[in-house]
């Protein structure tokens, strides 16, 4: 059997997927190129905004369209459990060749549906599958420790997706993660939706700070990265442990704007003040802290954006990413005062030109003393980081052979690219 996998949703996704991916090889699946000749198209979709709908429309249509008539396509991801896809992509309901999968844990209901069998996979299995290496040889990984959230800022997804936090169990993922840095890994970063929250579901209170603190007792760990943290939900003790633990290296929180009338419009449920305070202790401790911004938020002046531009930049905050804020009917801020296209580009090269020259500054005085390792990207175009972001390849990585001389590894990074012939699909691997 051939099969093809398509990826449009995020990191958990891509992790789930990688792993089914290795699974369906050694079954003896085999891994094709060509949808027409595929006897199984895996497609995972994405629930965030507009965009990701639209994407999702225009694939499914595709994919079913395209396919040999024989060929299964499962669909999987979030949108399964928002959307009526077959009306979205405008296909006849229930046809027996298209699976929608829904669950949480698609990877083990493709393998049982593929199988016709009803196994579970065992708590190691499932962690494995929240699991993405950045290296081939695991010395970094990034593990999704917690899903879901409680916040209800005006323009996220969870205004219209429901999704009740995850949390991975505590003891297990402490034994799996020892057991992976006994083999060699020495870079951990922990990512989730909305981090801090780690634990509320299953321990009644977030205890992502316990969770650091034993973790970074393990013997050969390095260093501990923090993903996706917000300021709304940092409570004492995990600013606590982040700022005393010396393997809490560096730490992504979200300040989105720096403007206050922003962040109230964001409902975001912090001031720029709260974030400066966290920020300072952070610094002053000793941490790197990165952050993603929004730009054209409805409203927004360009006031408001030079205000987020020289916080940034007074506070060497490294910006991973400039979001631009995408309307959508079922977000509450749809509500708002929206802008043109138009505005909405030009306010988001306005932002991203302001703050260029500093965040390359910032990362090049930093990363490379943080960082052990990088990946030089396809035709060394680019430099891939353990926490996800990326610059130009040859200028960054002579600076970071400078203070690593040796280290960088050259490696195709088996990460979710778009793909330039195929505008409209993602490409799972390359
Ligand atoms: S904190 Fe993050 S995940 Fe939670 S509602 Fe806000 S933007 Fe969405």
């Amino acid at each position: 059997m051939k099969y093809m996998i398509f990826n449009d949703g995020c990191v958990k996704e891509h992790a789930m997927l990688n792993y089914l991916d290795k699974e369906l090889m050694s079954l003896g699946y085999i891994e094709e190129s060509d949808y027409h000749q595929a006897d199984i198209i895996i497609y995972s979709t994405c629930a965030g905004l507009r965009e990701a709908f639209e994407n999702a429309g225009y694939n499914i249509s595709f994919l079913a369209h395209i396919k040999k008539r024989t060929t299964k396509l499962i669909i999987v991801g979030c949108l399964t459990r928002n959307c009526n896809l077959e009306k979205l992509a405008n296909l006849e309901a229930n046809r027996r060749d298209i699976k929608i999968i829904s669950d949480y844990n698609f990877g083990e209901a493709i393998k049982n549906y593929l199988l016709n069998e009803n196994s579970q996979y065992t708590i190691k299995q499932q962690l494995e599958q929240k699991t993405t290496f950045k290296y081939h040889n695991d010395i970094c990984l990034r593990l999704e420790m917690e899903d879901g959230c409680i916040n209800h800022c005006t323009f996220c997804k969870y205004n219209y997706m429901k999704m009740p936090i995850t949390s991975v169990p505590f003891h297990d993922t402490l034994e799996y993660l020892k057991e992976r840095i006994q083999k060699g890994t020495k870079i951990i970063n922990l990512g989730g939706e909305n981090l801090a929250l780690y634990g509320i579901d299953l321990y009644k209170k977030p205890v992502l700070h316990k969770f650091i603190q034993e973790l970074s007792k393990v013997p050969g760990l390095e260093k501990i990265n923090l993903l996706e943290i917000t300021v709304s939900n940092m409570y004492p003790e995990l600013l606590d442990e982040i700022c005393h633990n010396p393997k809490v290296a560096k730490i992504c929180i979200q300040l989105e704007s720096a403007s206050n009338k922003v962040l109230s419009l964001m409902k975001r449920n912090h001031t720029i003040e709260d974030f400066y305070y966290i920020l300072k202790k952070l610094r002053d401790n000793g941490k790197f802290v990165t952050t993603i911004l929004m730009s054209a938020f409805p409203e927004e002046t360009y006031a408001d954006l030079d205000y987020t531009a020289n916080f940034v930049r007074e506070n060497a905050v490294y910006v991973n990413q400039i979001c631009q804020y995408v309307d959508f009917e079922y977000i509450a801020s749809h509500n708002l005062k929206q802008f043109s296209s138009k505005e909405a580009a030009a306010h988001h090269r306005y932002l991203t030109n302001a703050i260029a020259k500093s965040n390359k500054e910032v990362l090049y005085n930093a990363m490379p003393m943080l960082e052990k390792a990088v990946i030089v990207g396809q035709n060394e175009k680019y430099t891939y980081l353990n926490n996800g972001s990326y610059t130009d390849g040859y200028s960054f990585t002579q600076k970071f052979q400078e203070y690593n001389p040796g280290e960088i590894i050259k490696a195709t990074p088996k990460m979710i690219v778009k793909s330039t012939d195929t505008p409209y699909l993602y490409v799972y691997r390359y």
